[in-house]
């Protein structure tokens, strides 16, 4: 039986580096999202505006305008779901929904549009 020998591994100096968030505290210039499996839809219609889910999102993606939630920031949300759990309305006013139907269902939207002008 012969012994091999191990493939001598990179330190941590060889290691290329990584992105770099030079501004103060922030990661807005980050598109977050692009890593996320579920996205909230927003239900207008059972929203009663009480912005339960504006202060518990841990990124800043729910987008309110004159005091009333209108949609959501997909660039930055990473579809934790902390915005559905906490929505205190009966039969909630968010559904959560995986990316694969979401692109599915513009599939289906940009269908029934047909061909965009130029
Ligand atoms: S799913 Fe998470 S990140 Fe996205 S809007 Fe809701 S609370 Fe915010
Ligand atoms: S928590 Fe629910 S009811 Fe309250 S603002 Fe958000 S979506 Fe609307």
């Amino acid at each position: 039986m012969s012994i091999q020998k191990r493939e001598k591994k990179p330190g941590w100096k060889e290691l290329p580096e990584g992105d770099l968030i030079i501004g103060g505290g922030t990661a807005s210039g980050f598109k977050t999202g692009d890593w996320r499996s579920k996205r909230p839809i927003f239900l207008k219609d059972k929203c009663i505006h009480c912005l339960t889910c504006w202060v518990y999102c841990p990124d800043s993606a729910i987008i309110v305008q004159d005091g009333k939630v209108i949609g959501y920031d997909y660039d930055h949300c990473k579809g934790c779901g902390i915005c559905y759990h906490e929505c205190p309305v009966k039969g909630k006013a968010i559904r959560m929904i995986s990316e694969k139907e979401a692109k599915a269902k513009n599939t289906v939207i940009a269908k029934a549009e047909g061909p965009k002008q130029p």
